[in-house]
């Protein structure tokens, strides 16, 4: 069963409430108003909801008692509900998000010295089968609700001791193919009222759908990971399918475009080591050939392996000299550690749990993500 495009509510829901979770800004200032209240009430509400994680309308003493009590009556704030709250040994923290219908999402969180790096999940399964990935075997079971997507910050915020300092949007799903949701969310991410986060502090992470990425670069400043994994057509095709639609020559122009000039701005292409298949010097080389004239940084992903996959990982010596080979060309250029593997919370695993769908394969139960080091 397919819930896309679903109402946003139908997932954490069972009321004909509305879910001020579900509102940006703008929407809870419109919803305001239609209550026949002034729109400054909407960005009250929004910073108790977010900056102070207050729920409870009564708790919210700047808005006035009539408001409250109207509220009560035709809105909630409901956030996901926690099954499983797992701590690494390495401080890696991994969350499990019941949405209803059988439904489940992994958030992760990722400590290190000065930052704190939450990777969150824009949709149940992915539709888009790179065949590396774990979430690919589970299929596509529907969109995440903005409630969904910015529930994951707001319960991370709420339950880590430390500052989340940083969003990605590298979790389960697609994000630019959940799109309205997404630059919803991340614009509460990014608001003063909310979470305050820099545009080079969230992070979104694509496979390349480049007609939504001119879409995105129209609303949105924030910073742009690109799933690469190959330096030429033909093999890209085969690692990340939805290259066929939107092969490199347009792909690469597109994100340069996003970049829109900025000389600040770079882009961050993940390159995940697939061992004898895109990781020779001859591929390192095409790689530096292929991001020319493109500000980037790339990160290199150790392969996480999940039982039914034919890849392995590159060597630790293969990684290094393919990262040589880049940084010798000038490329800033990053090892991602793989981290919280002892909870099965590293990059490439993340399959959560879906009701009323057939998996396409084997899936651990398990998430993942690995360091972060945009
Ligand atoms: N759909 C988004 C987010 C995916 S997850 C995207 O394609 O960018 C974030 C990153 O993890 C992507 O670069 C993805 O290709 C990579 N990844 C997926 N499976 C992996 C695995 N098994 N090992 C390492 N990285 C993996």
């Amino acid at each position: 069963m397919v819930y896309a495009g679903a109402p946003a509510e139908t997932a954490l829901s069972d009321s004909d409430k509305i879910n001020l979770m579900n509102l940006d800004l703008k929407a809870m200032e419109a919803f305001v108003q239609e209550l026949g209240a002034k729109p400054f009430h909407g960005r009250n509400l929004l910073k108790w909801i977010h900056r102070h994680g207050v729920v409870d309308f009564n708790a919210m003493t700047d808005i006035a008692k009539s408001l409250r009590e109207r509220l009560t009556q035709v809105a909630e704030i409901r956030v996901p509900e926690v099954v499983f709250d797992q701590p690494s040994r390495d401080g890696t923290h991994k969350w499990v998000m019941q949405l209803g219908c059988g439904n489940r999402v992994e958030t992760v969180f990722i400590p290190e010295t000065g930052r704190g790096t939450l990777c969150i999940s824009s949709q149940v399964g992915c539709s888009l089968n790179c065949s590396f990935c774990s979430t690919a075997q589970q299929g596509f079971n529907r969109n995440l609700s903005v409630a969904e997507i910015i529930g994951q910050l707001w319960v991370a915020a709420r339950r880590m001791h430390k500052p989340v300092t940083n969003v990605v949007l590298m979790g389960m799903g697609e994000p630019l193919a959940n799109f309205d949701a997404v630059v919803s969310a991340m614009s509460i991410m990014q608001s003063d009222l909310a979470y305050m986060l820099s545009k080079y502090r969230v992070t979104v992470s694509t496979s390349g759908i480049v007609p939504a990425l001119k879409k995105l670069a129209e609303v949105s400043d924030v910073t742009l990971a690109v799933s690469l994994h190959a330096p030429d057509n033909a093999l890209r095709d085969q690692l990340v399918p939805i290259n066929r639609k939107y092969p490199l020559e347009q792909l690469i122009p597109a994100c340069r475009d996003f970049l829109n000039g900025d000389r600040r701005r770079k882009i961050t292409w993940e390159y995940v080591m697939l061992d004898g298949v895109n990781d020779s010097d001859r591929q390192a080389k095409q790689l530096v050939r292929l991001l020319q004239g493109t500000p980037s940084k790339v990160n290199l992903i150790p392969f996480n392996p999940f039982p039914g996959t034919g890849y392995r990982s590159s060597s630790p010596e293969r990684i290094l000299a393919f990262r040589d080979r880049l940084m010798r060309a000038g490329i800033m250029t990053m090892t991602r550690k793989t981290r919280g593997e002892d909870i099965a919370a590293a990059c490439g695993q993340l399959v959560g749990r879906v009701q009323d769908r057939s998996r396409r394969g084997l899936a651990p139960a398990g998430a993942s993500v690995g360091d972060i080091q945009a």
